[in-house]
């Protein structure tokens, strides 16, 4: 296996165990996940359906999506964060939500089609090859599945707000959180995207107010944004 970055997977192995603690390095996941999973929702329709969690971590999305009513396989590739995930979910109780170690491309091989829908969230930037994850994710979708990405652009708004603003201004994330080489902007993740053979539906833009503490989806997409993909029926 070759499409994964150790200090990536080491870094978020070392928080794992505050993933759920709503005030730690996490806080910014916790904040955002409401916007994103109603966005999701509106667009897929969660109830019923089979979910794919593309580095799931330690679970907020996955977890919030089974509490919507879909059944949901978290994946990732750092051990910890799953443990916690697991661990989260018998503690809280949710149904319908479980857990793996592997490689999106792996399961790709292994099941091809099979989810509803398939999302995959502020994960691209911590991987070597971001455009073989797109294309796993779209061989894992059924056709007229749903495809969400999100991720954050590179330009130097991008790395003055998500590296030296939250990293190290507001240190809202642990320094280092982010590389900036690693950033992908809008236009190469659609190219992946129809590259993989998806069809791009939708775009937002999330933007941070520092002194409110809150999150909102906009059109501004030049820091971090969202992306949603179907795959032809
Ligand atoms: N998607 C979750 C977690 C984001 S943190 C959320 O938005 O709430 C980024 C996650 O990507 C971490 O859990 C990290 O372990 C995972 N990750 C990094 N490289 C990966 C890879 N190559 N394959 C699978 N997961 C990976």
């Amino acid at each position: 296996m070759t499409n994964v970055d150790p200090q990536e997977l080491a870094k978020f192995s070392e928080l794992a165990h505050r993933w759920w603690d709503t005030e730690s390095e996490f806080r910014p996941l916790h904040q955002i996940n409401p916007l994103r999973l109603d966005w999701i929702d509106q667009h897929a329709k969660l109830k019923g359906t089979r979910v794919l969690d593309v580095g799931c971590g330690g679970g907020i999305l996955s977890d919030s999506m089974a509490l919507r009513g879909a059944s949901v396989l978290g994946i990732d590739l750092a051990s910890k964060p799953l443990k916690v995930a697991q661990l989260h979910a018998l503690e809280a109780g949710t149904e319908n939500v479980t857990y793996r170690e592997v490689a999106a491309e792996a399961l790709a091989a292994e099941a091809p089609a099979s989810f509803d829908t398939v999302t995959c969230m502020e994960m691209l930037e911590h991987v070597p090859d971001p455009s073989s994850i797109v294309q796993a994710c779209a061989t894992l979708v059924k056709p007229g599945g749903w495809v969400f990405f999100s991720t954050i652009n590179r330009n130097a708004k991008a790395f003055l707000f998500a590296i030296v603003g939250a990293e190290h201004v507001l240190q809202l994330l642990p320094k280092g959180t982010h590389e900036y080489a690693r950033f992908i902007r809008p236009s190469k993740l659609a190219q992946w995207c129809r590259n993989a053979g998806l069809e791009l539906t939708d775009t937002r833009g999330m933007e941070y107010n520092p002194l409110t503490k809150r999150y909102w989806f906009s059109g501004d997409t030049s820091v971090n944004y969202l992306i949603a993909c179907r795959r032809p029926a």
